[in-house]
């Protein structure tokens, strides 16, 4: 059984380890030089909702991956705006422990490979082929090529290339699987109708700080500096992760420590940064212009069933931003759903949608119904915040109680 992952983010990533899991032999294909993609500069997880998904996720039997992540924590348990019990993860340590975490499960990865073609018989992928003419043959393949730009989208939806962590000028842009299967895909909206959004945050270099600021978030992750009046910048409507666009991360400067000092805003001009105090060198490091704008995203989301099969392809699953979800947490558990349901087509077995008992189910489920509408599409899914996590709070569905977690999903008989 050959499985074909393109695209090693957090949702190739979880989709070619439950593969692995599942007894596959696993090849996952990705167009740069590392693992994982946007999560390279991420960091937040088990934020409000996410606690819950990622529980869920254990307790189906996905232990290792959890684990991996909760051990390569900066901080664990910490409140900001909005957001509860929060975690997060050192960008600069967590790839190379999930890519030891891959090699161990035995998935083959190939990197420096991007895809730009498929060869197709009827409505089954027979293989997918790379910019170097490389073909790669499959029983099941898995598209998690995410949904950002690549550069000339960024130029036409947003302030230019940014030269963020996804180094399109050397890599080349991103390509879609479904895209290059003839599928046509959605595009997300900002508020004021235009297409795409624009990612939410951007990296400074902890040590472009004062002291003062460095030990705040060396000792509580944490940094809320009030901006005066005339300092404050309003992006919060163009934000792809909408969890953020609250007004306390307009009037403050919000700084998080995953390794960098995390700023949550998609940009802020170095020139009128440097005159706040404790800034005077700051100096961005992602994006490089992280002064004058960000990467652009969700432009090409997948249509896809709840149990993430593409439709109009027998053989072909999505994860991830190609899910139309916002988030590493929301790219893991469809990726490892995804992983699953890889088996469950060659077994010619119905494929498992979760139940919307669980907060996974009704949050793939949700997602999925609301992106079949123009208004839906203008709006951002992630259980950590916004729409859909209101929507789980309605169903009484976010908890932190594990006990409970692990009764539930001993109930309904999830074994991954
Ligand atoms: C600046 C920023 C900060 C963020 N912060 C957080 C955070 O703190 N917490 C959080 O939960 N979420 C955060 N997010 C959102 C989160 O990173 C994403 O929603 C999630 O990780 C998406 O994962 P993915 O695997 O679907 O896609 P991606 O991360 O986009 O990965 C897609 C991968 O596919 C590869 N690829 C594309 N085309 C091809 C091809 N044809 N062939 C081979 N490879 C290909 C790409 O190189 C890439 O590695 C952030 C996003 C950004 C941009």
């Amino acid at each position: 059984m050959k499985l074909i992952v393109v695209g090693a983010g957090w949702a190739g990533v979880a989709a070619a380890y439950e593969g692995a899991r599942c007894g596959f032999d696993v090849t996952l294909i990705e167009r740069t030089d590392m693992l994982l993609g946007t999560g390279l500069v991420g960091g937040i997880m088990r934020n409000n909702g996410r606690f819950t998904a990622l529980e869920e996720i254990r307790a189906m039997g996905v232990h290792d991956l959890v684990n991996v992540i909760d051990q390569n924590c900066l901080h664990k348990n910490i409140d900001f705006p909005g957001h509860k019990h929060a975690s997060l993860y050192d960008v600069n340590k967590i790839e190379r422990a999930i890519k030891t975490l891959l090699c161990q499960s035995n998935v083959t990865i190939q990197y420096q490979t991007r895809i730009n073609n498929v060869n197709l018989e009827d409505t089954r992928i027979k293989s997918v082929v790379s910019d170097c003419g490389e073909t790669y043959e499959g029983d099941v393949f898995i598209d998690t090529t995410g949904t950002f730009g690549p550069m000339n989208f960024c130029s036409k939806y947003g302030n230019g290339c940014s030269m963020c962590i996804m180094r399109c000028p050397s890599f080349k842009g991103r390509v879609s699987v479904t895209g290059l299967c003839g599928i046509e895909e959605m595009q997300a909206k900002k508020k004021d109708g235009s297409i795409g959004a624009m990612s939410g945050s951007c990296k400074l270099n902890k040590d472009s700080l004062n002291k003062e600021i460095i030990s705040r978030l060396n000792k509580e992750g944490v940094a809320i500096i009030p901006l005066p009046k005339e300092f404050i910048e309003d992006h919060l409507d163009i934000k792809a992760c909408q969890q953020y666009a609250l007004e306390e991360y307009k009037n403050n400067l919000i700084l998080l420590d995953t390794g960098h000092a995390k700023l949550m805003t998609p940009f802020y001009p170095l020139e009128k940064l440097r005159q706040i105090p404790g800034f005077e060198n700051a100096r961005y490091i992602d994006p490089y212009t992280g002064g004058n704008g960000n990467s652009m995203r969700f432009f090409a989301i997948a249509p896809h069933e709840n149990n993430l099969k593409v439709k109009g392809i027998e053989n072909l699953l999505c994860a991830g931003e190609k899910a139309g979800m916002v988030g590493h947490t929301e790219a893991i558990i469809t990726g490892i759903l995804a992983g699953y349901n890889a088996k469950r087509i060659i077994n010619r077995k119905a494929l498992l949608s979760f139940s919307r008992e669980t907060l996974v189910g009704e949050a793939i489920a949700f997602t999925n119904e609301q992106l079949q509408t123009e208004e839906g599409l203008s709006k951002k899914y992630t259980v950590s915040g916004s729409v859909l996590f209101n929507r789980l709070l309605e169903c009484n569905l976010y908890t932190t109680d594990i006990e409970e977690i692990k009764k539930k999903i001993k109930k309904l008989d999830y074994k991954l």
